[in-house]
């Protein structure tokens, strides 16, 4: 059975990503927005549109109830979260199935266990998957951190179990600093996370972060996708993206990626999902495990040349996985970068009209936006209005195609984040790989200085 109608619970380029696939696949798709979204893209490209509350979040797209009766007074069969908003809530899952709607993404179970950080690597370690040594489950009190913190040596890093986007981390690099570490991490999980639980890891120097991009079909299947690197980043999120990673050759590739797709497949995980490393000197070190579609999924579908947008729509209605892990090669090189709407160099967020915009085009290059000439960007949301990627046969051909892209994107009216990609692409480093995850942080700390 496949959908007949389904309903995107999302807004931005995500939304207009999972209508795309829903008309390739010759399925009805719903929008939901708030009233600040009333001229936006996704609500004039989807079939249907409801307006499901005002501009805050908690009242619009995050709002449960709204987006249910939604989903009634269309008929829609089935709802897509993407990413963000309700995506890996499972009290969000629970209900939608109460309902009767299928949820496109793993089980309220699945998402629980991954969502909950210390349970997570528990449940990783358990099947296999290379850990970052740290405590063993959660650090109730300042002298278990210290003690945890002496046994695996400074500097260590306190986490939040409930943390996500980059916050609730605090770093400790000698003793002197855990007991603040410790009680500050405390107790901003505390305030941003509703859920004051921590646990330490050991704080790693030099690491890249590689993501492997696992599929299951929820019935003890499941393949993998091969790596993404997203090592460049800002505040410990990500700014760009590339498959497959300077850093890893086909023998490291297939090792790691075959023990996530079996550690998947032995929870009968289903949907995508991305099990989330740090890398350093040959060694993969889980830290977390996104249970939904990933921001930077367009590099692994340049590269594999799938959808995995349609892929998850297939499983979440039953059928078996289009693909065996046999029948996926990975051809060429992809890089995506995320385009803010934010002044360069603080990285202010400037919301605000743009008086134009043309995309570029041409071989190899797509660019995922629900921007249009006039469309004002709303300041409720995330700062993200666009991602452009590039597919090459090989990193330099990206790298050129990139550049290329870049030279050719309008986006008048409002400050991007454009100008720190082409900055980049004259680094050295960017143009051999040569980074990690500290990497751009120091590159930014440098041109600010000069
Ligand atoms: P979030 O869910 O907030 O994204 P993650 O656990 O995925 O948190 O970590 C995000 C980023 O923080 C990583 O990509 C890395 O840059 C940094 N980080 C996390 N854990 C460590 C660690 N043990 N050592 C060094 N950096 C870390």
């Amino acid at each position: 059975m496949m959908f007949n109608k389904i309903l995107i619970a999302n807004r931005g380029e995500i939304a207009l990503r999972v209508i795309r696939a829903c008309r390739e696949m010759g399925i009805a798709s719903v929008a939901v927005h708030s009233t600040a979204d009333s001229d936006a893209m996704h609500v004039r490209m989807a079939d249907e549109a409801i307006c499901i509350g005002p501009p805050p979040s908690a009242q619009s797209y995050l709002h449960v109830p709204a987006i249910i009766s939604a989903c009634e007074i269309s008929g829609a069969d089935a709802i897509h979260p993407g990413y963000g908003f309700l995506s890996e809530n499972a009290a969000f899952v629970q209900v939608v199935e109460d309902h009767d709607i299928t949820f496109i993404g793993p089980s309220a179970e699945h998402i629980r266990l991954m969502g909950d950080k210390i349970t997570a690597k528990e449940t990783m370690r358990a099947l296999g998957v290379p850990c970052v040594p740290g405590s063993d489950g959660g650090v109730p009190d300042v002298e278990t951190a210290r003690s945890v913190a002496e046994d695996i040596g400074y500097p260590v890093i306190i986490k939040a179990t409930a943390g996500g986007g980059g916050r609730g981390m605090k770093l400790a690099r000698s003793a002197k600093e855990i007991d603040s570490a410790f009680r500050t991490a405390r107790a901003e999980a505390k305030s941003a996370f509703g859920n004051d639980a921590v646990y330490l890891e050991k704080y790693l120097g030099t690491p890249r972060h590689i993501e492997i991009q696992v599929f299951g079909d929820g019935k003890g299947n499941a393949v993998h996708l091969g790596e993404r690197d997203c090592s460049l980043q800002r505040r410990h999120q990500k700014v760009l993206e590339e498959a497959p990673s300077p850093a890893l050759d086909a023998a490291t590739r297939a090792r790691i990626g075959q023990t996530c797709a079996e550690a998947v497949a032995r929870i009968g995980y289903r949907g995508a999902g991305t099990i989330e490393f740090l890398y350093e000197n040959g060694e993969f070190y889980f830290i977390e495990m996104n249970t939904r579609l990933q921001v930077e999924h367009p590099v692994t579908e340049a590269i594999f040349g799938v959808d995995l947008v349609r892929e998850q729509i297939r499983v979440a209605a039953g059928k078996p996985l289009s693909f065996a892990q046999d029948d996926l090669h990975l051809g060429g090189h992809a890089i995506e970068v995320r385009i803010n709407a934010e002044k360069l160099p603080n990285f202010t967020p400037c919301p605000g009209t743009v008086a134009t915009y043309h995309a570029p085009g041409g071989l190899g290059v797509r660019m995922d936006s629900a921007l249009y000439s006039g469309y004002t960007i709303p300041p409720y949301y995330d700062s993200l209005i666009a991602k452009l990627i590039v597919h090459g046969r090989d990193r330099p051909e990206a790298l050129a195609r990139l550049n290329r892209a870049l030279g050719e994107l309008i986006i008048d009216g409002v400050d991007s984040s454009v100008p720190l990609f082409r900055a980049l692409l004259e680094q050295q480093d960017v143009l051999t790989g040569d980074y990690n995850i500290h990497w751009l942080e120091a590159f930014l700390a440098q041109t600010l200085e000069t």
